[in-house]
């Protein structure tokens, strides 16, 4: 069946075989997206020498200049905005106005988790249809999507939004700890989001896919208060904090194993200064994982149940659970999108996986948070090794992934 339509195609006869509108435009834009490639290796090469480790101030200014330079060129109004915590970097935002009626919105993040110098032992460097750089997949090459769909939807003169808004962020390796609120208050005045996160490259995978779920991240806390005494001469006088710590730890350890979607492991713990005394206080935190929305209100609740059964009696227990990065878990309407988007690699006789969870975090869950736009990730270019070693980005995924989103723009766009 697939053959026939390429035949089809191939012979100029797409019209018979689709009664889609776009069938004209299909190979407009696939001819756009063919001819992009090399605009898009110069921007990943661009990008891949200018480092910009989540730390590194000076190199996130660079790729702030770079990108908004990009995005003024397509036509956009940019601002640069100050993120409340962390390093301090910018985030750079672009709009663009149009004349229909959609609010779309594109984010991917200007940082990676490499120390400055990095490029002296992971240099810029092409091998087949790889190309290797450091952030390179994760995550310019979700930048250089963005940029070049949006010149080859410019060139069309595609201004079928009443709204379309790029996000470049300067602290997703670190948790987005400054821009994660500014993404949500802007994710909330759209209808649709976009992620441009990296999509794990072939062989790796079976294929490309988009992501449906990411773990949210978390932290616990439990604090317990006893009372001093000398642990030789009236130990008896005392309340010892860090007995009823270990207490504590032992019976709240299994506390997430009944509330599926989450995970909870004590990591730290902090007792008692000097050996002849009863500790009168002791702490101890706990890294939480969650992959469902009320995950957190669940933990904390059953804690507050379990640390009511005390060992030792007159000691205070407090524990708190305290969210970090939301879960990124799509809805009906976003898997209903990624399905669209499997439509839309079969036109190029491509296979596209839908994936439904990872344990790496992302921005889609700030994007998300409040469940007013519809929200996909993994839009990024296919690759590997990120986070790791010998990060590289497969040129083969350049074109589908181009006419994926530009084709994805138009359709969502013009829906009603
Ligand atoms: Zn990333």
């Amino acid at each position: 069946m697939k053959r026939s339509i390429k035949l089809l195609a191939s012979a100029g006869l797409i019209a018979l075989a689709s009664s889609s509108a776009f069938a004209a435009a299909d190979d407009k834009l696939r001819a756009a997206a063919e001819q992009a490639q090399p605009a898009v290796i110069e921007s990943l090469h661009d990008m891949v020498l200018i480092e910009s480790g989540s730390s590194d101030v000076e190199g996130l200014k660079k790729m702030a200049d770079y990108t908004e330079a990009r995005l003024k060129a397509l036509g956009a109004k940019t601002e640069r905005r100050k993120t409340a915590k962390g390093a301090g970097a910018d985030m750079v935002i672009g709009a663009f106005e149009g004349t229909g009626s959609k609010k779309l919105m594109l984010i991917a993040h200007m940082d990676t988790v490499y120390e400055h110098g990095i490029l002296d032992t992971q240099p810029y460097k092409v091998d087949g249809n790889r190309i290797y750089g450091p952030g390179i997949a994760d995550d310019k090459g979700g930048i250089a999507v963005i940029l070049h769909s949006l010149k080859i939807l410019n060139d069309v003169g595609w201004r079928d939004y009443a709204k379309l808004t790029v996000s470049f962020n300067p602290d997703e390796e670190v948790g987005s700890i400054g821009s994660g609120e500014i993404i949500s208050e802007l994710a909330d005045q759209h209808d649709v989001v976009l992620s441009c996160e990296p999509t794990v490259a072939p062989p790796v995978a079976k294929n490309e896919s988009l992501l449906l779920g990411a773990s949210g991240t978390a932290t616990g806390t439990i604090d317990v208060k006893g009372k001093a005494s000398h642990a030789g001469a009236a130990p008896q006088l005392g309340r010892n904090a860090l007995l009823e710590l270990a207490h504590q730890l032992l019976q709240t350890q299994d506390v997430a194993k009944s509330i599926p979607g989450t995970q909870l492991n004590w990591t730290t713990a902090k007792a008692g200064t000097v050996r002849n005394q009863i500790p009168d206080h002791a702490s101890a935190g706990a890294d939480i994982r969650l992959t469902i929305p009320d995950g957190l209100q669940k933990l904390q609740a059953a804690l507050d149940e379990k640390v009511k059964n005390r060992l030792i009696p007159d000691t205070e227990v407090s524990v708190t659970v305290t969210a970090g990065r939301p879960p990124f878990v799509a809805d009906d309407r976003g898997r209903a999108l990624a399905r669209q988007g499997q439509a839309i690699y079969a036109e190029l006789d491509r296979k596209l996986d839908i994936a439904e969870m990872t344990g790496g975090a992302t921005d889609a869950g700030y994007a998300a948070r409040s469940g007013k736009a519809v929200v996909v990730e993994s839009f990024g270019l296919a690759g590997w090794g990120y986070h790791a070693r010998d990060e590289y980005i497969d040129t083969n995924s350049i074109v589908p992934r181009l006419y994926l989103m530009t084709r994805l723009l138009m359709e969502l766009g013009n829906a009603k």
